[in-house]
């Protein structure tokens, strides 16, 4: 069965309340008929409520930037899976390069967080993705490999269905640089292959790969239409409702 692609906007830490509601019902206007792609969104934590109402009860997904890895306690500052749940995410981005390489979250931290967000219900969006030096010192392959294998550690294989990972090279985040279709062709196979090896081939078929990076109206027709490339995580172009639709419009017509 073909893979249903999936793009997910990455808003960062950006927006105004008011923005973030309209930038939500624009979305809404432009892409709230859409049933052959799933779409999905990850405000700041604290505009996620009046995001859940602007998006109503609609196929585009609600879903958070990061979470810790207890439901809770006394972990200030932190926001729990249980507590994402009960404002309506369905989803959890971990292990973002700016968490890693910002913040200095390490894989086994990531491990924890996707461990607990799973076993709480929530769907995960693995990122991955190698810095430009790692790429430049042929690391690619294995830099990406561990982050997934330790990354999904411990994943039992009824949860797999809930994961999505989106291979994004840290050196087109942002950037307007973007990977090559076959530079991004390249890691989703391995990723692909890695995966079988974790679970099974049949598996690894079903699961999802985004590509992210500097994805664009204008590149996302050949990056979506890759064979092991399977939505996008979009950053920057995710801010204007018109160029995530012409996105997710493009992916349409190339899938
Ligand atoms: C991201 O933040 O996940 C991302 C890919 O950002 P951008 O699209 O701006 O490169």
């Amino acid at each position: 069965m073909p893979r249903k692609l999936y793009i997910a906007g990455n808003w960062k830490m950006n927006t105004s309340l008011a923005e973030g509601q309209a930038l939500a019902e624009g979305l809404v206007r432009r892409l709230g008929e859409v049933d052959d792609v799933d779409l999905a969104v990850a405000p700041p934590f604290v505009y996620l409520c009046a995001v859940r109402q602007a998006l109503g009860n609609g196929r585009i997904a609600l879903g958070a930037q990061d979470m810790f890895y207890e439901d809770n306690g006394a972990y200030t500052g932190e926001v729990s899976a249980p507590m994402l749940k009960d404002v309506g995410c369905r989803f959890v981005i971990l292990g973002h390069s700016e968490r890693r390489h910002v913040i200095g979250e390490t894989d086994e931290l990531i491990n924890r967080k996707a461990l607990r967000a799973l076993a709480d219900g929530l769907e995960v969006i693995l990122c991955v993705g190698e810095l430009l030096e790692q790429r430049h010192a042929g690391q690619t392959l294995e830099v990406v490999s561990r982050q997934v294998s330790v990354g999904l550690e411990g994943i039992a294989r009824d949860e797999v269905p809930r994961v999505t990972i989106a291979y994004e090279p840290v050196w087109a985040i942002g950037t307007g640089v973007t990977a090559t279709p076959a530079q991004a062709q390249e890691v989703h196979a391995m990723i692909r292959g890695l995966l079988a090896g974790m679970f099974d081939a049949g598996l690894a078929e079903t699961m999802r790969i985004q590509y992210g990076g500097s994805v664009k109206p204008g590149n996302a027709a050949e990056l979506l239409g890759l064979p092991d490339v399977d939505g996008a995580l979009v950053g920057g172009a995710s801010l204007k409702a018109d160029d995530f639709a012409a996105i997710v419009e493009a992916g349409r017509k190339g899938s």
